[in-house]
């Protein structure tokens, strides 16, 4: 009989030890423990209905071209639950100079690959035009071999304004993080590639579409579940054996007994056979102090930022005078503290009544410390004036939530790529070790998912 502990019961942990009760459901001798620190499993997804609204308090869907999510929901019979993006709205905005401007159409990230749009674009100025034209003309052997920021490979390819405009304000509006920080070859890594075949990226993302077949009409970009995102925590939570899960039950202390691993949690403890730890890796960092001190520090160098998200509701006056679209992002010069906000009624109109605007806005990133000391009061008079700023929202809303993820996001920062490896083969060296989470190979939802997958298969091949 092998016996796993899981420590964290967000998507990651509840990818592992739904891989392992698969297992066990086909005969493997399998016994495991999930640990959670909370009473309600999920982690950041969690899902509140609210007059009718549906709120996202965490993430709000996942990337449709990273399959591992999709496929899991299939599998665990949320088939029928998913729905996608109302791609017919697709259409972003940036600020600028207090007003909206959309983003280019056939922009794929920075990479044009249709010329009038961008060129006729009010976003860029003619300085910028010229850059991205003559970036058409790179060559493969000028590129750099290292790691670098992304903010340098954008600055590299088009410019300060292209980072400042449009690759800054989305890395905040999706990671929390600093562009100047950032590592490009462990966000960004298809531009990367590309880089590395054709210099130019524009001409490597043309090359990338003539030769992948085009989909007709194309896949929508993010897909969600029905009831929220929290139905597939609730669905993976209900396909493990309860007495299996541990909620409220905080892990303390790990230590490694010759070939097993002691998991200490309040006043009782259990011998395991092995420990997937997908905890913040802070907490592994914590945990993993006895076993080796050199993978605690690696670990504990991960750097995470905090975030808020404020979702408001406004009466039908209000979505009527609202610009059609996703919603927009914030460039740093611009005086406002919102990073992003997104109109939920268009982008998954099923979210709210017909006649309700829900706009979902996004505090954090670098300055996330200081949100998190205000309360609720002030956060929400920041939001509504920034929202008076950009759309002219000066009505009440019908009723706001405010949820706080601290520490929730990690960062990967320069050099990201070599810590991993440095990780992996400490952690190798530590029989019945792995680990899981959005600090490692990837942030988004589908990420986690193969990351809790991967970490139960890495436990029953030691
Ligand atoms: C605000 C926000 C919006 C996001 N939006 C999107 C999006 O739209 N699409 C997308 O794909 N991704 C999005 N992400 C990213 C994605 O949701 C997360 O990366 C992912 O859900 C993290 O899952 P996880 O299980 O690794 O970590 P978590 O969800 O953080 O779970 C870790 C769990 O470990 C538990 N824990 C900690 N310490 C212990 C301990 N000592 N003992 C026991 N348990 C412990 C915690 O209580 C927690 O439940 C978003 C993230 C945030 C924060």
């Amino acid at each position: 009989m092998t016996r796993v502990a899981i420590i964290g019961g967000g998507i990651s942990g509840l990818s592992a030890a739904y891989a392992l009760q698969k297992q066990r459901a086909a005969g493997a001798d399998i016994d495991y423990l999930l640990y959670e620190t909370s009473s309600r499993l999920g982690g950041v997804l969690h899902s509140e209905l609210v007059h009718k609204c549906l709120i996202e308090a965490g993430p709000d869907s996942f990337l449709t071209e990273k399959s591992w999510a999709a496929d899991l929901c299939r599998e665990i019979g949320l088939e029928d639950q998913l729905i996608t993006s109302n791609d017919a709205q697709r259409k972003t905005y940036v600020v600028k100079n207090g007003r909206l401007v959309p983003i280019p159409n056939g922009l794929m990230f920075m990479a044009p690959t249709r010329v009038m749009p961008t060129l006729f674009s009010q976003l860029f100025s003619w300085n910028t035009k010229a850059k991205i034209a003559r970036e058409w003309f790179d060559a493969p052997e000028s590129m750099v071999t290292g790691d670098e920021s992304v903010a340098a490979f954008v600055e590299r390819h088009y410019g300060q304004e292209m980072l400042d405009q449009l690759v800054a304000p989305l890395l905040a509006g999706v990671y929390g993080g600093d562009a100047r920080q950032m590592s490009m070859r462990a966000v960004l890594p298809r531009f990367v590639e590309m880089e590395k075949k054709y210099g130019s990226l524009s001409r490597g993302m043309l090359q990338r579409r003539k030769a992948s077949p085009s989909r007709n009409p194309p896949r929508p970009l993010f897909t969600a579940l029905k009831g929220g995102m929290q139905q597939l925590a609730d669905a993976l939570a209900n396909s493990l054996q309860p007495e299996f899960v541990r909620p409220d039950t905080s892990v303390q202390a790990l230590q490694p007994q010759g070939s097993k691993w002691l998991v200490s949690a309040g006043y009782d403890s259990d011998q395991v056979d092995a420990v997937i730890i997908a905890a913040p890796a802070y907490v592994a960092a914590k945990l993993l102090h006895i076993a080796d001190l050199t993978l605690a520090a690696e670990l504990a160098a991960i750097p995470y930022n905090s975030s808020i998200i404020v979702a408001l509701a406004f009466d039908n006056k209000v979505r009527e005078s609202l610009a059609p679209g996703f919603g927009f992002l914030v460039p740093k010069n611009e005086p406002l503290e919102i990073l992003a906000a997104t109109f939920v009624h268009n982008k998954f109109p099923f979210r709210a009544p017909e006649d309700i605007a829900l706009i979902r806005c996004f505090l954090g990133g670098t300055n996330a410390d200081r949100y998190m000391q205000m309360d609720d009061l002030r956060i929400t008079e920041i939001v509504r004036r920034d929202l008076q700023r950009v759309l002219g929202i000066t009505a009440d809303p019908l009723f706001t939530s405010i949820s706080r993820w601290i520490r929730s996001m990690a960062q990967y920062t320069v050099g990201h790529l070599d810590r991993m490896a440095r990780i992996d083969e400490l952690r190798r060296k530590l029989p019945g070790l792995a680990l899981a989470g959005n600090a490692y190979t990837g942030i988004g939802i589908p990420d986690c998912i193969r990351s809790g997958m991967n970490a139960a298969a890495d436990v029953l091949r030691m």
